[in-house]
């Protein structure tokens, strides 16, 4: 079953997808599964695991416990999956394997969002610092505990590869085939294109939704945006009595469904015109095949700035990112002062591999628990 299943999957896939035909390893050879095909096995895994389901309670923009209405990093893994996956379908590529990558891709983020990751790379300045994309890969291969025969999920090279999305020269030098692109040049997948360009139009969108619905983004400043002014025009033209909020998520639909349709198009155009044939004359490419047409790039970057300006520096934003910070600086000096409060400790062979001890375990926290960690041993609650 599985090797049929396998042959159809390549058969239906344009021949530079990522098929059973020219994908890579696994770390630890496995037998095959009987029902289902590699790719699937991944994305299956990386369901079951356990920081996939901590994901939950981990910020995106807004902290987990300011409302039940906000994206959390769970339910912005699961519309980036979304979009990747539409995004595969048409233009022929394995959707599987970019729904494991867009799964995934936010395994290893702190809690507390972008806040947390800065506090904790500064934290581990002396110690190799943090970066999460590079974290998320090391959830995968090693943080996870749940098979007998390896550490991590032992996923195929080609998830691996797309959750790496960046990474720093330094950490390239020590992950082999994975760091090669990052040190020689050359491109990952295009279904890694796609997971990381579905990513940026996923939070672009449900943040504006996100940002609109608390009351920190202004409208006004929003319609500053060409493509959002249209929109909102075209839309109460052809319903002039629509309530706010449908106006709102009309607008933001038809802008996501914009996007989308732009990347498909420019995409499919760059492929016919560079001829690209197969896999790796993808990830020969100097540049990403993935892209916009320049006027839809310009209108992404500029949503990009808007929000950025308007609400990941709104004062209040910013308010809490500086307590998060706090938390999670404190928590690192706590732990490192006393290695018997980790899972792990008491000693450890040198200050460098209990900072990571302490880094690993300060990433895999949820909000909530970093929080209730921090009152604990600083007597007084976190953030309001
Ligand atoms: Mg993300």
């Amino acid at each position: 079953m599985g090797e049929r299943e396998e042959s159809a999957q390549a058969s239906a896939c344009a021949p530079y997808a990522v098929t059973a035909g020219n994908r890579g390893a696994r770390e630890h050879p496995e037998a095959r599964p009987r029902w289902r095909d590699e790719f699937q096995r991944d994305r299956d895994r990386i369901i079951h695991c356990s920081a996939f389901r901590r994901l939950e309670y981990k910020t995106q923009v807004f902290v987990n416990h300011e409302g039940d209405m906000f994206r959390t990093r769970l339910t912005h893994s699961l519309e980036v999956a979304q979009i990747g996956r539409s995004i595969a379908r048409a233009l022929g590529l394995n959707e599987d394997l970019t729904e494991a990558i867009a799964l995934a891709h936010d395994l290893g983020h702190t809690p507390f969002g972008h806040a947390g990751q800065t506090a904790l790379n500064a934290c581990m300045r002396d110690f190799g610092g943090f970066e999460h994309n590079l974290q998320s890969l090391r959830v995968v291969e090693l943080l996870e505990s749940r098979y007998p025969d390896f550490q991590g999920l032992n996923l195929l090279f080609d998830t691996r590869e797309g959750i790496l999305k960046h990474c720093s020269v330094i950490n390239a030098r020590y992950l082999g085939a994975l760091g090669r692109r990052f040190l020689e040049g050359g491109q990952a997948s295009l279904e890694a294109q796609i997971a990381n360009v579905a990513d940026e139009i996923a939070y672009n969108h449900h943040d504006m939704d996100d940002g609109l619905r608390a009351g920190l983004l202004d409208l006004e400043r929003l319609r500053s945006h060409v493509l959002y002014a249209t929109m909102e025009r075209e839309t109460l033209q052809r319903w002039p009595g629509i309530d706010a909020k449908r106006l709102r998520h009309t607008v933001i639909r038809g802008m996501l469904n914009h996007f989308v349709s732009d990347l498909i198009a420019a995409t499919a155009a760059a492929i016919r015109e560079l001829g690209i044939e197969t896999l790796a004359d993808v990830r020969a490419q100097r540049r990403p095949l993935l892209r916009f047409t320049p006027e839809v790039l310009a209108s992404h970057l500029e949503l990009k700035r808007i929000l950025r300006h308007e609400l990941y520096e709104h004062p209040k934003v910013m308010q809490m990112a500086t307590r998060s910070q706090a938390i999670v600086r404190d928590l690192f000096e706590i732990y490192m002062n006393d290695g018997a409060e980790l899972p792990e400790g008491p000693a450890f062979p040198s200050p460098e591999a209990q900072a990571r001890a302490v880094s690993d375990y300060i990433a895999g926290m949820t909000d909530r628990f970093a929080m209730a960690e921090h009152a604990r041993y600083r007597g007084h609650s976190a953030p309001e």
